[in-house]
């Protein structure tokens, strides 16, 4: 483990212990995963890969404790008096078709895999291609949204640019795949007011980002929180996420202001 790492379990792990509360709170968190097993490089990439059986255990537990619902990405609201937790994958690894489905069917999770026209056309070694993403799309409570049309940074990219990255990226996938693709997720979580303005425009109903945070009924929803999730994530640490112990994470995120 990192010093960086080190810290921020500390501080966490010390935020749960002086918590008064033992139950969930309400909202909707949106999880983000990457890699489910294919990348194995802990130093380089440990927010980007889980292991198979890591994520096994991370999803049985949203199924078995009391006080979460799961739900899909686009579903979420943030209203009721349940946690509401939803699935996500940036980038669309080929171990989300091979590793995560069968997990995900098995214990019948939705989820939604943001993908790049970047990767599913070009990048067939590690990313999914267009018919192994048309296998995951038919997938019982699979859904896909865009990650942009070239995998870059959007908001150093001017007015037009941004949108031949999002709208094109949006008309690629729905001729793929045959039905309407209205969320997607910013790639590297680069943002700024133009560019959820652009997102808006092109049709997007909600877009995940890289913030950590819950989401509550009044949030954004083209600006919605993430809870990004690490190959260090054991079952504590996870449920640590779940309940909020680690979105202090977003109060020293350089897009901080975006959200104030
Ligand atoms: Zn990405």
């Amino acid at each position: 483990m990192n010093l960086k790492r080190g810290i921020s379990c500390g501080i966490s792990e010390m935020l749960s212990r002086i918590s008064l509360s033992a139950n969930f709170r309400t909202g909707f968190r949106v999880l983000l995963y990457h890699s489910v097993g294919t990348r194995t490089d802990l130093k380089t990439s440990g927010v980007y890969y889980v292991t198979p059986d890591l994520f096994q255990r991370h999803m049985s537990i949203l199924k078995e404790l009391k006080g979460i619902s799961v739900v899909g990405f686009e579903e979420g609201n943030g209203y009721g008096d349940t946690l509401e937790v939803a699935v996500t994958f940036d980038d669309g690894f080929k171990d989300n078709l091979s590793e995560a489905v069968p997990i995900l069917t098995e214990l019948e999770i939705p989820f939604t895999v943001f993908v790049s026209r970047k990767h599913i056309k070009y990048d067939a070694s590690e990313y999914l291609n267009e018919a192994e993403l048309k296998e995951l799309a038919a997938w019982p409570g699979a859904t896909i949204g865009a990650h942009g049309a070239n995998h870059l940074p959007l908001a150093p990219l001017d007015q037009s640019e941004i949108w031949h990255e999002v709208h094109d990226s949006k008309n690629y996938l729905e001729d793929l795949l045959g039905k309407p693709v209205l969320t997607m997720s910013y790639p590297f979580g680069s943002l700024n007011h133009v560019v959820r303005d652009v997102v808006e425009k092109a049709g997007y109903l909600r877009a995940a980002c890289r913030h950590w945070g819950i989401n509550d009924a009044y949030n954004d929803r083209l600006l919605l929180y993430r809870t990004p999730i690490h190959a260090e994530d054991t079952e504590r640490i996870f449920i640590q996420k779940l309940k909020g112990f680690w979105d202090w994470h977003g109060r020293f995120q350089r897009d901080q202001k975006i959200y104030e």
